[in-house]
């Protein structure tokens, strides 16, 4: 079965999926084979529940159906699918990378397009080499712009997804020290998330470039087209103000408030705003959208318990997200708790790395300190440690927080976020 020949089928399709849980009438159906299932069960089951097509590797299967397509192997021809698919779209895709803020600012960015356009983007944090095809599949021919995450912990990662999405637009939110296992090292991370970079740079496609970001204008100079934004911008120019722990932006006389907190979330907001004045969306459209967008769950969310403020921050971490959180949360009036929990996949340079963190909050000087996980619990301080959340929560219940205002922030892996209700 080659592309060319299946194209057809998928265009009559409602929707492409690999969750055999999710199957609808007249979906495609790709079998990867998992821990608990086997490819051929999953298929049979696909077709009884009504899918167009099913997709399954050869060695899984040995019984013919007319709707089940053998190929040799899965991935490839989901990743395959969405490449012709792609070469197919005639509209603007925008790709962002980066280490920390993808998904807020994919999502920022659809808020603020969506305004005037219709927006296909990815959801939630499908952004590998599933995720991403899966996303440029999605698009069909209501949308008018696309905006796609690509998350990476490896080199040629990047590479690959552009491949797949073919990037009009790129922007990536930053470098930061994250994955650095993966990665190799901070130059690492530079180097892979710089795929992007060469990618559009080799297509003469559009960069957006924070220009308050000293690597992003020295990977960018003298490039051109590209899309700049930033306080004291030559072209979009933003000002930052911030209230009751919210942050905000200014452009040229328009204050828009936004509901998240971080001053780490300006350069997000900014990335959003520029390209919908790119694409002409009106600047009092793009504040309603700026006004109304409410984070996703965990993802620097203010939550408001009775006498307390909770920064509820427990979707990922490493050390620029830890370092950027702790220097907002210090800047909140009252006492202060931060519960933080070990920040995972750092390679050899994990110890060294937590010990700056917690060297970092015994300077700003909160009033109560407290760790959850191993890393931090092997580094002699002050903090009170734990080795597990579920250890924290026996703490928690015999003894209540006195602060104000908590934070809690911790690698996924840390499930922090079930202490929140401890509190
Ligand atoms: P993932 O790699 O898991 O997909 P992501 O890059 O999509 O992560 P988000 O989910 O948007 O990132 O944000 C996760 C956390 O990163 C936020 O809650 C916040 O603490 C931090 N963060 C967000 N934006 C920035 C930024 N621009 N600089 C530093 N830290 C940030
Ligand atoms: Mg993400």
């Amino acid at each position: 079965m080659n592309i060319e020949q299946f194209y057809p089928l998928f265009l009559r399709s409602n929707n492409v999926t690999i969750d055999s849980r999710k199957i609808q009438k007249d979906d495609i159906f790709f079998a990867f084979s998992g821990e608990s299932f086997n490819a051929a069960t999953l298929a049979e089951k696909a077709v009884e529940e009504g899918a167009l097509a099913v997709i399954v590797e050869q060695k899984d299967f040995e019984n013919e159906d007319k709707n089940i397509f053998y190929v040799p192997s899965t991935l490839q021809f989901l990743q395959d699918l969405a490449m012709h698919h792609r070469s197919q779209l005639r509209i603007p895709v925008i790709g962002l990378t980066g280490s920390n803020g993808k998904t807020t600012t994919k999502e920022l960015i659809h808020a603020v397009l969506s305004e005037t356009f219709n927006v296909q983007y990815t959801l939630g944090n499908l952004n590998n080499h599933i995720g991403v095809p899966l996303t440029v599949l999605s698009i069909r021919p209501e949308h008018e712009i696309a905006v796609i995450e690509m998350g990476a912990n490896h080199q040629k990662e990047i590479e690959l997804l552009c491949t797949i999405s073919r990037p009009d637009y790129g922007y990536i939110t930053n470098f930061g020290k994250a994955h650095l296992e993966g990665f190799g090292g901070f130059e690492g991370v530079i180097k892979g998330k710089s795929e992007l970079y060469d990618y559009l740079k080799n297509h003469n496609q559009t960069i957006l470039v924070n220009e308050n970001d000293a690597i992003q204008i020295e990977k960018t100079e003298g490039y051109e087209p590209k899309i700049t934004f930033g306080k004291e911008s030559s072209k979009y120019n933003f000002g930052l103000f911030s209230k009751e722990h919210c942050v905000g932006l200014v452009y040229q006389g328009v204050e828009m408030l936004s509901k998240l907190t971080g001053e780490y979330n300006f350069t997000n907001l900014c990335a959003a705003a520029s390209l919908g004045l790119h694409f002409g969306v009106d600047i009092e459209k793009i504040k309603h959208a700026i006004e109304n967008y409410t984070p996703t769950n965990m993802r620097s969310q203010i939550v408001k318990k009775e006498d307390k403020t909770l920064v509820l921050d427990t979707y990922n971490a490493n050390p620029s997200s830890m370092a950027a959180s702790l220097r907002n949360f210090i800047t909140f009036e009252g006492s202060k708790t931060i519960i933080i929990g070990d920040m995972l996949e750092l390679g050899e340079e994990s110890a060294g790395e937590h010990e700056s963190i917690l060297q970092l909050a015994g300077e700003l000087g909160f009033n109560e300190i407290i760790t959850v996980g191993k890393n931090f619990k092997n580094i002699n301080s002050s903090a009170i440690s734990f080795e597990s959340t579920d250890e924290l929560i026996e703490y928690l219940k015999q003894n209540k927080i006195q602060s104000h205002n908590v934070l809690l922030k911790a690698s996924r892996g840390i499930s922090l976020e079930k202490a929140a209700e401890f509190i």
